[in-house]
């Protein structure tokens, strides 16, 4: 759960905030993350903050690109500031968009499958199977909620 405004802009939690980090509602991660964010940009704002390999932090089209920022400067304040690598990832309802963006290769398609529960598979060309990283697919699968797997085809 995010932290509400105020405490993005201050080192100390309120008692809403403080109690939802003790309830383990929001971690640790997201409040660094929501500070982070407010030192590059007080007015930006985020989706969801996943922790894998990288730091994976969604935003709505626009919100992304502002928090990118000029060639990728706000990314890389994060980073400094979170001491922790960072992407940031448009939320949109296009799935294979959002897999592309993460995965940085292109994706044919993305099928849904009924097994038991809905899972999602990722279909990329065998000549990208080396660029794309366990970490990555694994952050993926959290950011859609939903089992997730690759064919090379
Ligand atoms: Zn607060």
């Amino acid at each position: 759960m995010k932290i509400c405004r105020f405490c993005r802009g201050t080192s100390v939690l309120c008692q809403s905030c403080l109690k939802n980090v003790r309830e383990g509602k929001t971690t640790q991660l997201e409040v660094d993350v929501a500070r982070a964010l407010h030192s590059v940009d007080p007015e930006a704002d985020y989706e969801s903050v996943t922790d894998g390999s990288r730091i994976v932090i969604t935003a709505k089209k626009g919100a992304a690109s502002k928090i990118i920022g000029k060639g990728g400067r706000g990314v890389k304040k994060m980073e400094d500031a979170l001491k922790r690598k960072v992407k940031i990832l448009e939320v949109t309802d296009d799935r294979k968009k959002m897999a592309e963006d993460m995965l940085m290769v292109p994706v044919i398609g993305v099928n849904v499958l009924y097994d038991g529960k809905e899972k999602l598979r990722l279909r990329v060309s065998r000549r990208y199977a080396s660029r794309v990283s366990r970490g990555s697919l694994d952050s993926l699968s959290r950011i859609y909620g939903k089992d997730l797997d690759i064919v090379y085809e």
